[in-house]
């Protein structure tokens, strides 16, 4: 599956405005500042799509890109965001639930974490969630280039641990490295997008 040409298609503020519910989207979640923005420019080899994610006024919005017809990426809001009045907050929590448990086409959540600080609170409740409704999670542990190989392994390790817990047979739960900086894990992020995508 060709990633370059995606094209940004609507920011949505709630189920309603998102796109028909055809086909099959990926969406890819995790706290600000996880490297979310820098690995969807990475996938796509195109700086100004997560920029577009970034306008202000978009950040907390759900952001639609298309690959080809019928097969969607989406940017979530980065979670963990501070100084938002709690009205509101709860208001984006609404409109970010609701699409998670009723967007049809949804097939995968592509779930970001800092390598050197995986499982954070809401990961966990992102992750626990996802097990209930039986969406397949992928996790990026990201800035793998902050540490050396070993210490990169061992959080790998620990997560696939916990994962393997959750998910005996490994089936709805993975997780892989991955560098913005370096390229690393990209082929492997594709291979895991493109199988979501394909029926
Ligand atoms: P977002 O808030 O999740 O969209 O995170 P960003 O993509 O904006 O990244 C947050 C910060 O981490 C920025 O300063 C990035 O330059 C940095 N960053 C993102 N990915 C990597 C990476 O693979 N390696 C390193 N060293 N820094 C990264």
């Amino acid at each position: 599956m060709n990633f370059n040409t995606v094209k940004f298609l609507i920011s949505a503020q709630t189920l309603q405005q998102c796109p028909a519910d055809n086909g099959y989207e990926v969406a890819f979640a995790g706290r600000s500042n996880a490297g979310k923005s820098s690995a969807i420019n990475t996938l796509t080899r195109n700086k100004g799509l997560a920029r577009t994610s970034k306008t202000p006024g978009r950040t907390q919005l759900i952001n639609h890109f298309e690959i080809e017809p019928d097969k969607r990426l989406v940017d979530l809001p980065g979670y963990g965001y501070a100084k938002v009045p709690k009205a509101l907050k709860a208001k984006w929590d609404r409109n970010l639930a609701e699409y998670l448990q009723n967007r049809s086409s949804l097939s995968g959540l592509i779930l970001l974490m800092d390598i050197r600080h995986p499982l954070q609170d809401y990961d966990q409740q992102m992750l626990n969630w996802a097990a209930q409704a039986r969406l397949p999670v992928h996790i990026l542990l990201t800035k793998a280039d902050k540490l050396k190989r070993g210490p990169a392994m061992n959080s790998l390790l620990g997560v696939e641990k916990l994962l393997r817990d959750m998910d005996p047979g490994f089936t709805l739960l993975s997780a892989q490295i991955f560098s913005s900086l370096k390229k690393t894990g990209l082929p492997e992020l594709e291979e895991k997008l493109t199988s979501w995508l394909s029926h």
